[in-house]
């Protein structure tokens, strides 16, 4: 059975949802959770509530489990230095750090106010960098590590009236991409998980009949798992809906390789452009130099 004992986690926005899913069952297996929540409107607007926390704080409890509640907002940086004060000073490490919190506003681009832009980017943006910021210096010194990151379909392929949100959406994935080198060999491991669950969050997004099959504790396995000293992987997306999780990654085309000492212009590419866009023939992508290099060579520019 893998189990987290010893182990601390703080998992946000894990009062409702799809984090409350994660908090019970790192809880249930041993692990000591700082529970954070606060207690607002699926819109982020509101004064908030301790409610949330305290009650799985108590599920927790209740079933045997340890656990502690916060309810600092992850967009404010010192609310998660505080947070991972917390686990500190109560158990004296931190293992676990799940960036779950979300808020959601939908309106197309030009109909959203500067205020809904800089509270979807502050929560789920730049609330991961906060807390993963805070996070890092405890868990680089105990040499051992579990992050995840929260995307979402919105931020892999677009949904409409959800540009902002699917713009931090996909922020976590560069997030996820470079903290992952930075943190190559510590110990530290960061992967990303993109869910689809039936809760307030998604109410009315989802078809009915799709939704029932869509509880949220049938994300939390995947997350657990990525929480796990069974998890040696570093830098994968994986959605996790409807009890079925699939990895998805970037593949490139062929493309076109022209010589780079030779002119290229405009209606070369117009008529390569068949050839550049072609995704008959993928590769994984390993970005613009690792994919540029061996095709100079073939060409005896290097
Ligand atoms: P939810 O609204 O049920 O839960 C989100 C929780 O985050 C709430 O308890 C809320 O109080 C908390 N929160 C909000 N702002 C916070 C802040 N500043 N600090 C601390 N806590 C805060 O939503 P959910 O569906 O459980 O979503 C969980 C995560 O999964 C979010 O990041 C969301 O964007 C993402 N997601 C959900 C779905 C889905 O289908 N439900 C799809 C894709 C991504």
């Amino acid at each position: 059975m893998i189990r987290f004992d010893e182990r601390v986690a703080i998992v946000t926005g894990s009062g409702t949802g799809i984090g409350r899913e994660y908090a019970l069952l790192l809880g249930a297996r041993g692990c000591k959770v700082v529970v954070n929540d606060i207690g607002g409107a699926v819109d982020g607007q509101g004064s908030g509530s301790a409610r949330p926390a305290a009650a799985v704080v108590e599920e927790i409890r209740a079933a045997g489990g340890q656990a502690i509640a916060n309810h600092d907002s992850v967009s404010d940086p010192a609310g998660a230095q505080r947070m991972v004060d917390a686990a500190l000073r109560e158990w004296g490490r931190l293992d676990i750090l799940i960036n779950n919190a979300g808020i959601l506003r939908e309106a197309p681009l030009q109909a959203m106010s500067l205020d809904a832009i800089e509270a979807v980017i502050g929560v789920h943006l730049m609330g991961a960098i906060h807390c993963t910021r805070a996070a890092l210096p405890a868990m680089l010194k105990s040499g051992y590590g579990r992050i995840v990151f929260t995307s979402s379909a919105s931020g892999l392929l677009g949904h409409v009236d959800q540009s902002v949100y699917g713009a931090a959406k996909s922020g976590m994935l560069g997030l996820m991409n470079c903290v992952k080198l930075d943190c190559k060999d510590t110990g530290v491991l960061i992967n990303t998980v993109a869910p689809s669950a039936d809760t307030r969050m998604s109410k009315g997004l989802i078809k009915e009949e799709l939704a029932r099959n869509m509880s949220p504790h049938l994300v939390a396995p995947m997350v657990a798992w990525f929480a796990s000293d069974q998890c040696t992987q570093s830098g994968e997306v994986v959605n996790a809906c409807g009890g079925y999780f699939f990895k998805v990654a970037l593949f490139k085309s062929q493309g076109a390789q022209f010589d780079p000492q030779e002119p290229v212009t405009l209606e070369m590419v117009d008529e390569a452009w068949p050839r550049i866009s072609d995704m008959s023939e993928l590769e994984p992508y390993r970005g613009t130099l690792a994919s540029l290099e061996p095709n100079l060579r073939k060409l005896g520019r290097l």
